[in-house]
This record gives structure tokens, sequence and C-alpha cells, in this order.
């Protein structure tokens, strides 16, 4: 964030200042906007808390992971989820505010997906809750298109030079779910047992599906035991 054309002062500690108490400037307009709709009656404030509790609590990646594990294990599944989205979904209850026009990107060995909003935060909400604060972040949103693949290595992912990669922009009519690729030695795995190899992040793009634990050769593990030692 340092430097806009002028010397970049020093991050200022605002600690000690009365003003921290305060919130920061959109979440103060987000307030008094709340404010006036309630005043006007035009929102109920115990509505709009239950809200945010569903998408915050009740509601997570748990939702787009069940989906993902699904598709890698039932093909036919799958060719639906990437055929018609939305009645797919619609069927599992996966459906509704934030959510009512999906489309899922299938990662696949030639092309990576990677989904951001680059106006906003437009996000799965019924497929993976509420968004992280890094989607939302100017950052994310202004280089997730100009330069993907440093984005993803600092979200630690570097993909072979021959798998290209295309970043979907999410508007407020669609919204994107990225279908991982299938980990390799999980052919074996049950569909319940591979809804702890998809992240959140997965399903945005910004990471691959986790191995197996028991895909990882031992020889890969960091040492944990006597490795200050030596
Ligand atoms: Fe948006």
């Amino acid at each position: 964030m340092a430097g806009l054309g002028q010397a970049a002062p020093m991050p200022h500690d605002h600690s000690d200042h009365p003003h921290a108490l305060l919130p920061s400037e959109p979440a103060l307009r987000v307030k008094a906007l709340e404010t006036i709709l309630v005043r006007k009656g035009l929102i109920d404030p115990a509505a709009l808390d239950e809200i945010i509790d569903t998408y915050q609590n009740k509601i997570g990646p748990q939702n787009g992971a069940r989906v993902v594990a699904r598709a890698w294990s039932d093909p036919v599944f799958k060719a639906a989820l990437l055929a018609d989205a939305d009645t797919v979904l619609a069927e599992l209850g996966y459906y509704g505010r934030q959510g009512e026009h999906m489309v899922v990107v299938e990662n696949t060995p030639e092309q990576h997906n990677m989904v951001v909003c680059t106006l906003c935060s437009c996000y799965p909400w019924p497929l993976l809750g509420i968004p992280p604060g890094w989607y939302k972040s100017d950052a994310y949103r202004a280089r997730a298109v100009r330069a993907p693949r440093a984005v993803l290595a600092e979200f630690g992912v570097t993909l072979p030079a021959e798998t290209s990669v295309r970043v979907w922009d999410s508007t407020a009519e669609v919204r994107y779910l990225v279908l991982p690729m299938r980990p390799a030695g999980t052919d074996a795995m049950e569909e319940e047992d591979l809804l702890a190899l998809v992240s959140r992040d997965s399903m945005i793009g910004t990471a691959l599906a986790a191995l197996p634990a028991a895909a990882l050769p031992p020889t890969t593990a960091p040492p944990t035991t006597n490795g200050a030692q030596t």
C-alpha cells in the first residue's frame, strides 16, 4: 500500500487514539444506511442478523465441498452440474440469495480457473458462505485479472507452464464455482472422505484440492522431531 505518488509516511499506529474505537469509514456508511432503513421501517434488524448468522455459521464451504466431492465420484452428476448448475444445485437446496445464476467451471490439466469480482465482491454464498476478506480486497480484485499467475504464486499455487489460467469475473448476474481437479491417489476414496480435500480456496481457484495424507510420500513430510538438532 506504500507510496501513492508521495513519500509514504510510516504506518500510523491508531491503537491509542480515541478514533480507533470507531468503525472504519465503509463500516460507518453501512451502519448509517442500516439505521436509516430501520427507521423508515424498510428492514428489520433481527432479520439482518439472522441472514448474517446463516451465511457465516450455518452455510459455509462445506456445501461447495459436498458438490465437488460428488462430482468427482459421480460422472453423471458432474456432467449435469457442468451443463446446468442452477438445476442441479436447486435440487440439492444450495440455491437462493447470492447464488441465483451459478456456473461451474472445471479445472483440467489444460486450464486452471480462478474467480474474482472486479467490481465488488460477488460470490456464491449458498455454496461457500461469506467471502474471505482477501476476496474483497482491492489488491486481489485488481491483480487477479492482470497477473493471475503471480497471485496464484502468492497463494502457494504453481501451475505447469502448459496449463493456461482463465479468470472468471463474477457479477450480480453470474457467480462461479471452480471444480478443482481430483487429486492423484484418491481413486479408492469414498465421497465422504473426499470432502476433506476440498478447501474453500480450491473452489475459488486460489488453491488446488489437497492431497490425501496417504498419498504423501513420507520423505516429503517436514521434519518434526529431530530436525532441529541436525
Ligand atoms: Fe461483486
